[in-house]
């Protein structure tokens, strides 16, 4: 059994305080239940405070929504997975559609940005994804398989750590969820794809997240499909009522 993993991405909101005082609730409130992770993307300046918030919890993660791959230098602006490392961040987002689509990042970038991870120890949870017009056309397979090309050459001990996390673009921030069935055919997709390019244990173990519109309502038939091992949740991780009931659907 692959453990779920509920994780919360931030988008630009909550500050050291605000993370500070979200964890507090939430910590008071919800228990995952167990084979359940619950892990927290977090803005780099959030890191450190969610972080200690989280010390003493089992079962959670902090990661940061976006590296440099470079380790340092005049690089304005960015944060380096050692730095995002020492803050205390595992984990961080590569490639989320934001990143793609409002910041321009290409497949070449993310691919260098998974490299940088995997060689640091770092979870990479890699996300894909169709826009709308992709899928009017019939292109979510192909842009899917072109998204997952950047992990072509990595080494199987490596890819055992790393995540995928299906979001279409026309499902995040939009109240339109993917339907159950649109998921799982994806999901499988990624799975096989994985299976044909590595090897079918590294598949079979890799977990592989849904994102878009993920809520309260429709968490428990997204996670009832087989290839869906969790949920990238934007918007209704900003309440820790709703990411609560989320976590413990
Ligand atoms: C996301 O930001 O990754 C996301 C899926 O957002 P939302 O849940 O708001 O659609």
């Amino acid at each position: 059994m692959r453990p779920l993993i509920l994780a919360a991405n931030w988008k630009m909101h909550l500050g050291p305080a605000g993370a500070a005082a979200f964890l507090r609730e939430f910590l008071a409130g919800y228990h995952p239940a167990s084979n359940r992770e619950v892990w927290f993307f977090v803005p780099s300046v959030s890191v450190a405070a969610a972080a200690a918030a989280l010390r003493d919890a089992t079962a959670f993660r902090v990661g940061v929504q976006n590296v440099y791959w470079e380790p340092k230098g005049a690089f304005t602006g960015e944060t380096s997975v050692p730095m995002a490392v020492e803050a205390g961040a595992s984990a961080a987002l590569v490639g989320h559609s934001e990143r793609r689509h409002v910041f321009g990042e290409t497949d070449a970038e993310t691919g260098l940005k998974v490299r940088a991870l995997l060689a640091a120890d770092v979870i990479p949870v890699l996300c894909v994804g169709e826009t709308l017009a992709e899928r009017e056309r019939d292109q979510t397979l192909s842009v899917v398989r072109r998204q997952l090309a950047v992990l072509d050459g990595l080494d199987r001990a490596a890819l055992a750590r790393l995540v995928i996390a299906y979001e279409p673009v026309w499902a995040i921030g939009t109240g339109k969820t993917a339907t159950k069935e649109q998921a799982q055919t994806a999901h499988q997709f990624i799975r096989s794809l994985v299976s044909n390019l590595f090897s079918t244990g590294l598949a079979s173990a890799m977990r592989i997240l849904y994102g878009g519109s993920v809520k309260p309502e429709n968490i428990s038939e997204l996670m009832a499909m087989d290839d869906i091992d969790g949920a990238l949740v934007g918007g209704a991780s900003l309440n820790p009522e709703s990411f609560g009931k989320i976590v413990c659907h």
